[in-house]
């Protein structure tokens, strides 16, 4: 077994009280593993159980230590604009280890025909905060320009109905700020066709925007003017996120040792005999007096007061079509895409392009292989050695979902030709590692709120059981963090202080 706090079924019991809750946590990912420190938190007497299917804990978090490199295999990092990731790490005493993005090379590059372009500064995902950036920019056209800044004049929607993410940007910033600054920086993150995917559930803040200033530019402008008065009144707090502690961070950070350091933390805090690996839940059975049987792929069956469901929800889809057939399509009909993640080092010589920057996002219509690059050992320090470059090389997504299983070679081949023009590669990668992720980001689609509704609607009606994980509510790990401590929440039936609940988030 690759993961020492995976206990096998015959493991140590856990030291409670006869009548203590029996809670049972199915899947280890980062989702599963929040709800159960979160359980243990709020009733440490609990009984809690934690089954996952596969060897190790952490399910889609992978970080590998090797040859002098560390290589995150899937994500790489977590938003600090949302507090749930912060705040574990915290709580997991893992705050001195958080590190933030290297304040020299916060800048992101748009690759046009085979070259790299600085993102305009104070361009944030959807929307400029400054002006002459993008006034002055190479990658848009001057007929682009003009439409951008018209968004200033536009009339604002105020319903709250949903859209593609496409129609949005297109509608606000017309044509050519989605096809060259938004729909690259978008599906580097979400893997996702701009066309469909929702724009309610995945960034509903640029919606709340203009319904509520008219237009998105002057948003973003008085959110800078607020934000510049704040400082002056208050150096101290108006920067950091960190309202508590006074520290600050910037808008993304990691862990020094990698992002599994968290479920390692979280893992080493769950009493033993808890952790059930190598076991999958075959079904899910309701008990006569309103607890569960869970029943394992070898037959077994055991009994619980009630269960937490932290699997991806094709999984959830399954275990629930006995119970409720109309939820259970409603999770099956969340559809995934999936990626594959290239990790190659080179000699600092071997690279022409001086790399200053976090990364590249590569635009659907350059019509190139690459999704995105992340310049992985300028972000963050502690990648690797002194003199070699680490960088991570992103494939798949919607855009061309056969990347995310093709094999090993003609995938390094095609991704390192591509961008060997780019950023002017000499010679072979002195190290390389190759992650394949089909089928795990789930996709909001338009309609997604409400099928997530529907189905929350349909769950709530079968007493003592929660849904967690990434196909909800945000598949940012921060997103995936406080689905799961809810999730446990609402077992316990603990309602947390006024503030504390989830404030609407992008995901
Ligand atoms: C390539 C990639 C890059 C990403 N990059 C980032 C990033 O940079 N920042 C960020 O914030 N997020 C990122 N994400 C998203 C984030 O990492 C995931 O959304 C999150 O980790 C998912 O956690 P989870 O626990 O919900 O699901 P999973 O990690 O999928 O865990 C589910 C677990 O359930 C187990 N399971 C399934 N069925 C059963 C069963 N029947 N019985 C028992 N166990 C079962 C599985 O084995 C698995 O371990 C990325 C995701 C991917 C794939």
């Amino acid at each position: 077994m690759d993961n020492e706090q995976v206990q096998s079924p015959q493991a140590g019991e856990q030291p409670t009280s006869a009548n203590a809750r029996r809670v049972a946590v199915i899947g280890g990912g980062i989702s599963g593993l929040a709800a159960a420190h979160r359980l243990l938190e709020l009733e440490p007497g609990c009984r809690l159980t934690l089954f996952e299917k596969s060897s190790r804990l952490g399910g889609v978090l992978r970080t590998v230590h090797e040859d002098g490199y560390q290589v995150e295999q899937s994500a790489d990092n977590f938003i600090t604009t949302v507090p749930w990731g912060v705040d574990l790490c915290r709580r997991l005493g893992l705050a001195d280890q958080l590190i933030q993005t290297n304040a020299a090379f916060r800048r992101t590059f748009v690759v046009r025909k085979r070259r790299l372009y600085r993102l305009p500064d104070g361009f944030l995902m959807m929307a400029p905060t400054q002006m002459w950036p993008l006034a002055v920019t190479p990658i848009l056209s001057p007929a682009g320009k003009l439409r951008a800044a018209m968004e200033y004049f536009l009339p604002a929607r105020r319903d709250d109905d949903d859209e593609s993410m496409a129609d949005f940007v297109r509608r606000r910033l017309g044509r050519e700020v989605f096809e060259r600054l938004v729909e690259p920086l978008v599906s580097a993150v979400y893997a996702a066709d701009m066309e469909r995917l929702s724009v309610m559930a995945t960034l509903p803040r640029f919606r709340k925007m203009e319904r509520d200033h008219g237009s998105l530019i002057r948003a973003m402008r008085r959110q800078m003017a607020d934000r510049r008065k704040a400082a002056k009144s208050n150096p101290a707090g108006a920067a950091g996120l960190e309202k508590q502690s006074g520290a600050r961070y910037s808008m993304f950070v990691t862990l020094r040792d990698g992002l599994t350091s968290m479920v390692d933390a979280i893992a080493s805090r769950l009493p033993p005999g808890s952790v059930r690996g190598n076991t999958s839940i075959r079904a899910l059975e309701r008990n006569g007096d309103g607890g569960w049987s869970l029943v394992t792929e070898d037959d077994a069956r055991q009994t619980f007061d009630a269960v937490i469901l932290a699997t991806p929800s094709h999984e959830a889809a399954r275990l629930l079509r006995p119970l409720d057939s109309s939820a259970s399509e409603r999770l099956a009909a969340i559809e995934h895409s999936g990626t594959a993640i290239v990790s190659v080092a080179y000699d600092r010589s071997q690279i022409a392009h001086p790399l200053d920057g976090m990364g590249a996002v590569v635009p659907s219509i350059e019509r190139s292989p690459l999704l995105a690059c992340s310049f992985s050992s300028q972000k963050y320090a502690h990648r690797a050695p002194e003199g070699k470059l680490l960088l991570r090389v992103f494939a798949g997504g919607a855009r061309a979902p056969e990347m995310a299983e093709m094999e090993d070679e003609r995938l390094c081949r095609l991704l390192l030709e591509e961008l060997g023009h780019i950023l002017g590669l000499r010679g072979k990668p002195i190290y390389t590692n190759v992650a394949h992720w089909p089928g795990t980001m789930p996709q909001y689609h338009v309609g997604h709120r409400e099928r997530v509704a529907a189905i929350e609607k349909g769950v709530s009606a079968l007493a003592n059981l929660e849904l967690a994980g990434n196909a909800y509510h945000g598949v940012g790990i921060p997103n995936c963090v406080h689905s799961g401590e809810r999730a446990a929440e609402r077992v316990l039936g603990y309602v947390p202080p006024e503030g504390d609940m989830s404030a609407e988030a992008d995901s």
